[in-house]
């Protein structure tokens, strides 16, 4: 096949479709990025508001060991781009009666934090690590491979894992197995909230997420997590790629079922593959006609159901504030009645939330002697009742008492710059389908080959990355994606494809 000169479109600079630009171009085709907005980086983008830095969304950085293999394939090294700083402890669990847990990746310390809490369950935490590794092990090459059709789903490696899956238990149910006090299992199951689920409905899989922190660290790029796709838009630079901001996608064009170009304000960019990157259940529907849909359906993305959403106050503050750790969870009383009113798409009245202190590491986010706070609450989506116009207000207020009457500090005097974010802004600024800042929630139903291919297939020559699509949301599960969605455009343009990203075997099997 005559491969010089394939030329992919990528929609989306956020952080998998530039992940998937980077490997496209390593493999040999040329590569255009078109973004919508101004900045790279997507959700994770970030803002300067009177000298104070803030990231819009992640501010946890898990397992870079899956960007440090895209930029080993570019020919880049992660760790020269970014700084990545490795936090000890990871963060700090603060419950409402002002008891806390410093979570450790050091087993002995991370042991007698929990007997402070439980010393019953204490000499579990170690035998509850071990199972969870062996779990993750198990689980990896099964999310690092596309999920094209029920086939995928009954392959060896499938079976093999499936004893330590337990598909009919919930995170916190796998949890009581090891752990009686609810705290603990608290301490172990609030990080389904990454994936905008509740620990009382995500799948017990996903206590591999918790391994992610404890076996390979939660990191800080110092700069902030953006720094990481500035990282990934200067090597696409370097490469030879085209990003294009300010030009969105305003269709894809087809001959017949097959994509064959990109239409922007400016024209028409012809392309062999297409890369979607941009948020799947608001972008697919504009890019693609619904004619041309046969499962992914307007109707059908509709009916789907979808992750929480966030409140968001970045606050620029005077003051250092040694005493408040980088990363603290503060959880409220009634845990299960917080997770109510988020299925319900309401604001929880006594709500769990977490601040971003990261000036105790990096020195770069705010003006000598002040700090930025980054609070994010979990909320409901825009499918309630909520009206965020008169609530945001009212919201900041209650959010401040609580923010001040728990760490200690009283913020308000302090405050020297700020910016709010409501659910219905991620929709109307950021483009999100209901504000569901993660995307589709991770269910069983809607996970796997339930959830958006990699490779789109309802037509030829799309394909998707971001956390909307398999494997999931969250910075390295996005990457994953990318590599994903990369090697199966790579192979169905006749690209070659360098050596070791996954393996082989999974593409060639994806593609017969
Ligand atoms: C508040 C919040 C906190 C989070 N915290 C974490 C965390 O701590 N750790 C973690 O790992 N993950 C976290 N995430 C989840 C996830 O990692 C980020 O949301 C991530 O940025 C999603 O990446 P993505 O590749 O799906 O693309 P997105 O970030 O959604 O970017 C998509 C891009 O596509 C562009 N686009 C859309 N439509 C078009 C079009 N028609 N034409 C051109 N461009 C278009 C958009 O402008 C955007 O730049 C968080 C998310 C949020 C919102």
């Amino acid at each position: 096949m005559q491969t010089e000169g394939r030329h992919v479109v990528v929609v989306g600079a956020g952080p998998g479709g530039l992940a998937s630009a980077m490997l496209l171009r390593a493999a040999g085709a040329r590569v255009t990025v078109v973004e919508r907005s101004d900045r790279v980086g997507g959700r994770t983008a970030s803002f300067t508001q009177d000298g104070f830095t803030f990231d819009y969304g992640p501010t946890f950085y898990l397992y870079p060991q899956v960007l440090r293999e895209i930029f080993a394939a570019c020919g880049r090294s992660l760790d020269a781009e970014v700084d990545l700083r490795r936090l000890d402890p990871m963060y700090r669990l603060q419950f409402d009666d002002g008891n806390t847990f410093d979570a450790t990746p050091d087993i002995e310390r991370l042991t007698a934090e929990a007997a402070r809490i439980s010393p019953a369950d204490a000499p579990n935490v170690r035998r509850y690590l071990t199972e969870n590794t062996a779990k993750f092990d198990a689980f990896r090459p099964i999310l690092q491979r596309p999920f094209l059709g029920m086939r995928d789903l009954v392959r060896m490696d499938m079976m093999r894992a499936l004893p330590l899956f337990r598909p009919w238990l919930t995170v916190d149910q796998d949890l009581k197995r090891w752990f009686r006090h609810p705290d603990l299992r608290l301490a172990f199951s609030f990080q389904s909230k990454y994936l905008g689920m509740s620990p009382f409905k995500c799948p017990s899989l996903f206590t591999i997420v918790a391994h992610v922190e404890y076996g390979f660290g939660v990191y800080h790029p110092i700069g902030g997590c953006n720094a990481i796709p500035r990282a990934m838009a200067r090597v696409l630079d370097d490469m030879g790629v085209d990003i294009r901001l300010n030009e969105g996608a305003e269709r894809i064009e087809f001959e017949g079922r097959r994509a064959k170009a990109v239409r922007t304000a400016h024209g028409t960019i012809e392309a062999d593959a297409v890369v979607v990157n941009g948020d799947f259940a608001s972008t697919i529907r504009k890019l693609i006609p619904d004619r041309l849909r046969r499962r992914w359906t307007d109707s059908r993305i509709d009916a789907k159901k979808y992750s929480c959403s966030t409140f968001m106050l970045y606050l620029g503050i005077e003051g250092v504030l040694k005493d408040l750790s980088h990363h603290t969870i503060y959880l409220s009383k009634d845990y299960l009645e917080n997770i109510r009113e988020i299925d319900a798409g309401l604001a929880p009245k006594e709500p769990t939330f977490y601040v971003q202190n990261a000036g105790v590491t990096d020195p770069t986010l705010a003006p000598e002697g002040h700090s930025t706070l980054y609070v994010l609450v979990p909320t409901g989506n825009l499918s309630g009742e909520e009206d965020w116009e008169t609530l945001a207000p009212l919201y900041r207020e209650k959010i401040l008492d609580r923010l001040s009457r728990l760490s200690g500090h009283d913020i308000r005097p302090r405050i020297r710059t700020e910016r709010m974010l409501t659910p219905a802004d991620w929709e109307a600024q950021m483009g999100i389908f209901r504000g569901a800042t993660f995307n589709l929630a991770h269910n069983l139903g809607q996970m796997l080959h339930r959830r958006p291919r990699n490779r789109f297939e309802d037509v030829d020559g799309v394909y998707l990355t971001g956390g909307g699509t398999h494997p999931g949301s969250g910075l390295p599960t996005i990457f994953e994606s990318a590599r994903i969605a990369s090697k199966l455009a790579a192979r169905d343009i006749g690209l070659d494809w360098p050596d070791g990203f996954i393996p082989d075997l999974d593409v060639r099997e994806a593609a017969e």
